[in-house]
């Protein structure tokens, strides 16, 4: 697909703060985020959506979110997360995409950049 962002993503056409990689998703952080630590998980070959994607790799990323869910919960210390995949008319970007969204009793602020390094460390 040579006009899909997520898939220059992927090919590091453009960049993005990787927190988590394997031979099959890529998950990296937002760039608007909603709250705090926002981030999608996506498969490195291109499905549009949950209609689309294969059985295998639909697994994966349900087990991958997992590991982010605590990865996110430990270095950031929020208070819940929220998962959510959009089809059709509320997808705005057409390559599969699950956002983890932090949730924080109290509100956070922090930059992209420092959520990363708070991610990373
Ligand atoms: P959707 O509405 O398709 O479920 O959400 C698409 C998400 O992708 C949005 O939350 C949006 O902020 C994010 N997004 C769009 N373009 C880029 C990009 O170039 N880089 C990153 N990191 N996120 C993006
Ligand atoms: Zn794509």
């Amino acid at each position: 697909m040579n006009d899909c962002i997520f898939c220059k993503i992927i090919k590091e056409e453009i960049p993005s703060n990787i927190i988590y990689e394997d031979e099959l998703v890529l998950a990296f952080l937002d760039i608007h985020p909603e709250t705090v630590g926002h981030t999608l998980l996506i498969p490195k070959k291109h499905f549009q959506d949950m209609d689309d994607i294969d059985e295998e790799t639909y697994l994966h990323i349900f087990k991958v979110a997992k590991m982010i869910k605590k990865q996110l919960i430990e270095k950031l210390h929020c208070d819940g997360i929220t998962l959510m995949q959009n089809n059709g008319d509320c997808q705005d970007v057409k390559h599969y995409h699950l956002h983890l969204r932090p949730y924080y009793k109290k509100k956070e602020k922090m930059t992209i950049d420092e959520v990363f390094e708070r991610i990373m460390h």
